[in-house]
Order: C-alpha cells, then sequence, then structure tokens
C-alpha cells in the first residue's frame, strides 16, 4: 500500500517549519526520519495532506554536553547519539538505552526526538526522558516553551504537542555524581519492539544504596519514574531486598496483552529485568567503590 497523496515541504527554518504548520494546521505533520510516520502513511492509518519535512532545516542536527545535561537536536539520529562519545560519558543510560532501538538501519535514519514526538509506549528513549527529568524544547506560532517530560505524554501515541508546534530538542538531565545506570529489555528478536524494557537509576554510598529510580518500555501507557529508595534505601548492594521490588515493579506496571505476549507474561518480565538490572547496576557500583 501506498500514502495517499500530500503536498511535501521543505523549510530551511525553524521559524519557516512553524509558519508551515501554523498554515495546515492539523492536516499537516512533521517529517523526521520517517521511520515511524511513513508506515503510519503507507498503510493508510494517517492521511496528512501536508508534510512538513524538517530534514533541511539548519542547526537541528547537534548534541551538546554541559554540565546539566545532554542536549539533543531534532535532526540528531539514533545512531548519532549512539555514537556520541561525549554524551555517553556525560550520561551512559543514553548509549545503553538507544543501542536497543530497532536495527541500525532504522536508527540511522530515525532521530531520538522523533521517538519523543511519536510517543510509543514500546519506544526506549521516552523511558529515558523521565527517568532523567528531561526538558523538550518546543517551538510554535505563540513562540517557545519548556515541556517537561513527565508532563510532554498524555497516552500512547499522544502527547501535549500542538499541531502548529514543533520539538527542537530535548534536554536529558544529568544524573548526580556517583548514581549508576543500568539498561535492559526483552524482546521476540533482537531490534524487534520490547515485550518490556527498564531504565534503572541506583545512587551508593560505599555499599549502601541511598537512592534508586526505574521507568519501563512496553508495560506502561506513559513513561512514568517508579521510585524505590523507599524499598531500597539503607540496603545494603550484597542483600538486596528482590522480593519488595518484585512486588513493587508488579503493582506500578499496567501491561496490556497482545498478539506478542500477554499482559501476566509483560509484568512478569518487567519485574525479573528489574531485580537482574538493579544486581548487575549495583554490582557495578560496587566494583566502582572498591
Ligand atoms: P518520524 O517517523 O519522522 O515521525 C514520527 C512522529 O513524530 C510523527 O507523528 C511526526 O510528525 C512526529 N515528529 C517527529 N519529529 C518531530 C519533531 N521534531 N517535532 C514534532 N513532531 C515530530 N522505536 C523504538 O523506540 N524502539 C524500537 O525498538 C523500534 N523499532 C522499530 C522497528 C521498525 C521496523 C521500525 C520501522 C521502527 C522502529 N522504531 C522503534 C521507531 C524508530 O525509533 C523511529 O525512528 C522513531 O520512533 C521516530 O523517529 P523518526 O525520526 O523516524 O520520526
Amino acid at each position: 500500500m501506498k500514502a495517499a497523496p500530500f503536498v511535501h515541504h521543505a523549510p530551511r527554518t525553524v521559524e519557516e517549519a512553524v509558519a508551515v504548520l501554523t498554515q495546515v494546521g492539523h492536516d499537516g505533520k512533521v517529517l523526521a526520519g520517517g521511520q515511524s510516520l511513513v508506515p503510519v502513511l503507507n498503510m493508510r492509518l494517517a492521511s496528512p495532506g501536508h508534510l512538513v519535512d524538517i530534514n533541511g532545516v539548519a542547526g537541528l542536527d547537534t548534541v551538546e554536553v554541559t554540565p546539566e545535561h545532554v542536549r539533543v537536536g531534532a535532526l540528531v539520529r539514533h545512531a548519532g547519539l549512539e555514537r556520541h562519545d561525549g554524551a555517553a560519558a556525560a550520561l551512559p543510560l543514553l548509549r545503553q538505552a538507544v543501542r536497543h532501538v530497532a536495527h541500525p538501519a532504522i536508527r540511522t535514519r530515525g532521530t531520538t526526538v522523533g521517538s519523543l514526538a511519536h510517543a510509543d509506549p514500546a519506544g526506549e528513549m521516552p523511558a529515558v526522558a523521565v527517568l532523567t527529568g528531561a526538558v523538550l524544547e518546543v517551538a510554535g506560532p505563540r513562540g517557545t516553551r519548556e515541556v517537561a517530560a513527565d508532563g510532554f505524554f498524555l497516552g500512547p501515541l499522544e502527547t501535549v504537542l500542538e499541531a502548529d508546534e514543533l520539538v527542537v530538542a530535548v534536554r536529558f538531565g544529568r544524573l548526580p555524581a556517583g548514581t549508576r545506570t543500568g539498561f535492559a529489555e526483552s524482546a521476540r528478536r533482537s531490534g524487534d519492539y520490547a515485550l518490556a524494557g527498564v531504565a534503572i537509576a541506583v545512587s551508593t554510598d560505599g555499599d549502601t544504596v541511598t537512592g534508586a529510580r526505574a521507568a519501563f518500555v512496553s508495560v506502561t501507557p506513559v513513561p512514568d519514574v517508579l521510585d524505590l529508595t523507599s524499598v531500597l534505601a539503607g540496603a545494603r548492594l550484597g542483600t538486596l531486598p528482590l522480593d519488595a521490588v518484585t512486588e513493587a515493579v508488579r503493582a506500578h506496571v499496567d501491561p496490556e496483552s497482545d498478539i506478542h505476549a500477554g499482559a501476566d507474561y509483560r509484568r512478569m518480565l518487567a519485574a525479573e529485568l528489574t531485580v537482574r538490572t538493579l544486581v548487575s547496576t549495583a554490582a557495578g557500583a560496587q566494583e566502582g567503590a572498591a
């Protein structure tokens, strides 16, 4: 099947892109990497009359590392973020997670900002965004605004973005010194969307846990953070209360059944992945402290 006819717009600046989006309203869609939008068009799940292709917009393809955040522009491809050593050093969770996004060919074209705007609960980077307290920079006809990731996602494939707005960049927050991170997921085949996944941040003081937080992939309708600090704070790295962690995760997630896996199986996977990732991340902390 092929997409319904559309008008292709090729703005050169953010202002031009916003002007077109404003003009076409709900009949327009931003085109970034096209790795999610083009299949949707080809299956005729959407038929916008106008595509606003931002690939020629200058200045959106940079990664900037500051003491506070890693800023990723709207045209940075997943592969570009994956390869960026400065970003990986500043916030290891970015590389830990982004290498699980799809296959190399898709990561070469698809953008990290696009995966946030697409808001698929099976996306890895929305979970990273909420766990790191990310902020999205949004341009529109009323000016620019900043939206915290934890208020950006409204539901599966739904965000607070208006039809005339464009995400210019996302700023992933750097985590406090001493925080260790881990990411794990389970998929039927390497590169497939995850049946369940988890991103974890653990902080320690010597061999004692002082804080732990997790965000999930494919098992919550919107990415949100489970604060495990009350379950884990004060626990020694070698004797973490893993049964309590399992219970907390099982109570928090709300997976759906589909042709790939049932809800119970996904819930079990989420808990097991959290426990394993917590143990391996904590073990890293122990090694680091040694
Ligand atoms: P596009 O497809 O161009 O756009 C997606 C949506 O976001 C559209 O609605 C578009 O209008 C909007 N949008 C994009 N950029 C902006 C912006 N700057 N401002 C406002 N709106 C914007 N993703 C995962 O996370 N994990 C996976 O395991 C995974 N597996 C995949 C497997 C396959 C076979 C395929 C085809 C895709 C897979 N993806 C996966 C999706 C991939 O990561 C996409 O690249 C990503 O979801 C969207 O990025 P994009 O740049 O391609 O966006």
